[in-house]
Parts: structure tokens; C-alpha cells; sequence
């Protein structure tokens, strides 16, 4: 009877988590049918909440259903995981639609990948599942967590490799890289191209390597990815120390998984602690990376200032990533960065980007809730 019920309310959280994604990114399509008719920077401003909001749920809610079961009937660890993993396949149904609407061609990323992708189901599972105490499990599971994410750093690779289609790039864009790098003797162990279908670049400063999606190599020019390649560049040419700042910013959150052992031995001043830990660094990290992307963004720009602000245009008409954000991001605005290339947009400065949406904030804001009912109870 308890296996049915509990089966029920697994079914439940997949639907329902389907139901309420497709619903956040209904507007947004509804935008995108009328694409033809609007500038694209007009049509990324009008989407961009609900893309972050549909993001936002799809991140919270499996995490959402699972800590709620938990707190609801405290099954073992398999029921936990099993809702949270219906209502992750849930939202990717959900968001299929508007993912669709959004790609270019045929879709690349293996599907089922999505649901096993998400990080704050994982991190509520391996919360939930922590002893009440620091002993060896505690440390073997965190260890354990840290360990990986080390090794990803290490051999971003190897260890990516499963869950994307990655390959060498070909003897045309193999040859530009090592061109790029040649000419500004910062040195690139290897090159990769990832099979999305997005439009954008990325360097890996620990293993030295740089990896653009097949989509960028579509569509710049090779004046363009040469621009964007020498930005690139720049990253890697950052020191050991501010990588590893990054990182650690990037995993600021990680302390939050022995929420369960610290409440139990501290109380709510340990909780207040690990907290303090996450946020701070994310905000003084902030303004350091825009700093950061303007000094790539001036190497690109030594490389061809006309061809860096053409590509940054065409990738953010690509991927409809707004001109001009209300938040910013780890980026500065597109807009800016045009013009401190020394171009000025064909289209007037649009005004800044929404980035919030009710259902995203809903989606997150429950999540505070249950994670505060479950930390009241540890700290009993
Ligand atoms: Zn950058």
C-alpha cells in the first residue's frame, strides 16, 4: 500500500513538473511564433525571464519534489531519487518545446542526458542521504562529491566524454587555433569541437585546452572565430590562482552538502555559516569576472576589433541572449562590448532584459522553504 502511494506520488511529480515548465516557457514561444515580424534583440529582451524562469524551474523543482517526499514520509533514498528523477524527466519534457523552438537543425545533445544532468537534484539527494554525524560516510560521500569535481577540472575530457559528442576539430579550424596561439604565444595542449546547438566557446585553463561547439563553427566567419578564439586564448593565459578562484566560486556551493551534520552538531549558527560561504564569493566574484572578460575581449580585439564585434553580435542574435541585461551576468553587455570595439550596434540601445519570471522564483523560493522545514528538523 505504502509502495503504491508512494509510486502515485512519483507519477504525480512527473506530470505535475511537466505541466508547470510547459506552462513557464508558454509565453516565450508564443513570442517566438511572431519572430518573423520583430528585430532579434527585441525578441531576446521579450523571452529572456521566461527562458531564465523555465531554467529556474527546471533546476528546482525534481529538487523540490524530492525534498518534500522526503519530509513527507522519509522513504529511503531510492523513493527519494525515484520522484526526483520523474519530475526531472518531467521538466525536460516540459521544456522540449521551447528548446526546440530555440535550436537550429537537428538536435545533438543525447535527451536523457538532461534529467541525469541536474545538479540540484543530486546535491538534495546526497544532502538528504548524509549521516546525522561527521563519521566516515560523511567524509567518503563528500569526498567523494569533491573528488569528481576535482578529476573534471583535471580532465575536463575524459571526463565530459560520455555524456557529449566531442571530436577534433577539422584540419581548417585545427589549423586557425594553432595559429591564434602561435601568434600570441599562449599555448593550447588541444582543441575540441562539441556537437550542440548552441553557439559559443569556452577555454579549460587546468588542462590547457579550448573547445568550440560545431554550431559557432557554422556560423563565423574565419576572421570571426579567429577573434573569438584569441578572447579564448586570454582565459588560458590566466594565472593557477585565479583559475582556482573560480572554481571555487563556482563550487561555493558545495559546503551546503553536510548541511545535515553541521546542523546536528552546531545548530542554526553552522547552518548560518555554510550559507555565508555560498553567497559572499559570488557577489565579489562578480565584478571581477566582467573585469576579466573585458581584458579577453581587448586580446580579441588586437586580433581584429571589426571581427570581435561582428562574431559577439552573431552569437548573441544565435542564441537570442539579450543586448542589455537587468542582471548582469558574469559577462558584460553585449551592447558595451560592441562599442568598446569601436562599433556601434545597427539597432538602438534596448532596454535592459528582464531576468525573473513568478514560476522561477516559485520554483526557488519553495525549495528555501522545504530546505528550512528540513533543517529544523536536524537541528532537533
Ligand atoms: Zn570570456
Amino acid at each position: 500500500m505504502d509502495t503504491l502511494q508512494l509510486l502515485l506520488v512519483a507519477l504525480a511529480a512527473g506530470v505535475g513538473s511537466w505541466a508547470w515548465t510547459s506552462m513557464t516557457g508558454w509565453p516565450a514561444r508564443r513570442v517566438l511564433r511572431q519572430r518573423e515580424q520583430l528585430h532579434w534583440s527585441d525578441v531576446a529582451r521579450r523571452i529572456h525571464a521566461d527562458r531564465m524562469g523555465m531554467a529556474a524551474v527546471a533546476v528546482f523543482l525534481p529538487a523540490d519534489c524530492a525534498l518534500a517526499v522526503y519530509l513527507w514520509r522519509h522513504p529511503g533514498v531510492f523513493w527519494i531519487l525515484a520522484v526526483g528523477l520523474l519530475s526531472a524527466i518531467g521538466v525536460t519534457l516540459g521544456a522540449w518545446p521551447l528548446k526546440r523552438a530555440l535550436e537550429h537543425g537537428s538536435r545533438k545533445e543525447r535527451w536523457w542526458v538532461t534529467p541525469l544532468k541536474n545538479p540540484a537534484l543530486f546535491y538534495g539527494v546526497l544532502i538528504v542521504a548524509m549521516p546525522r554525524d561527521f563519521g566516515a560516510v560523511t567524509w567518503v560521500l563528500f569526498g567523494g562529491v569533491i573528488g569528481y569535481l576535482i578529476a573534471g577540472q583535471i580532465w575536463p575530457i575524459p571526463i565530459s566524454r560520455p555524456f557529449r559528442r566531442l571530436a577534433a576539430p577539422s584540419a581548417e579550424v585545427e589549423a586557425l587555433i594553432r595559429d591564434v596561439s602561435e601568434k600570441s604565444g599562449i599555448r593550447v595542449r588541444r582543441a575540441w569541437v562539441v556537437e550542440v546547438p548552441q553557439s559559443t566557446a569556452v577555454a579549460l585553463p587546468f588542462s590547457k585546452e579550448i573547445v568550440v561547439t560545431s554550431r559557432i563553427v557554422e556560423i563565423l566567419s574565419p576572421a570571426e572565430l579567429r577573434a573569438v578564439v584569441a578572447h579564448e586564448l586570454e582565459h588560458l593565459r590566466e594565472s593557477f590562482a585565479l583559475s582556482f578562484v573560480r572554481v571555487l566560486v563556482a563550487y561555493s556551493s558545495l559546503p551546503l552538502l553536510l548541511v545535515k551534520p553541521v546542523c546536528a552538531t552546531w545548530g542554526p549558527q553552522g547552518l548560518g555559516l555554510l550559507v555565508l560561504l555560498w553567497i559572499a564569493p559570488r557577489f565579489l566574484f562578480s565584478r571581477w569576472s566582467i573585469r576579466q572578460e573585458n581584458k579577453a575581449d581587448q586580446t580579441g580585439a588586437r586580433e581584429d576589433a571589426a571581427a570581435l564585434a561582428s562574431a559577439l553580435l552573431r552569437l548573441h542574435e544565435d542564441n537570442l541572449v539579450p543586448a542589455v541585461l537587468e542582471q548582469k551576468s558574469s559577462h558584460p553587455d553585449l551592447y558595451d562590448r560592441m562599442i568598446a570595439c569601436g562599433v556601434t550596434p545597427d539597432f538602438p540601445r534596448p532596454k535592459p532584459a528582464a531576468s525573473h519570471t513568478l514560476a522561477g522564483t516559485v520554483a526557488a523560493g519553495a525549495l528555501g522553504v522545504l530546505a528550512m522545514m528540513a533543517v529544523i528538523e536536524w537541528t532537533r
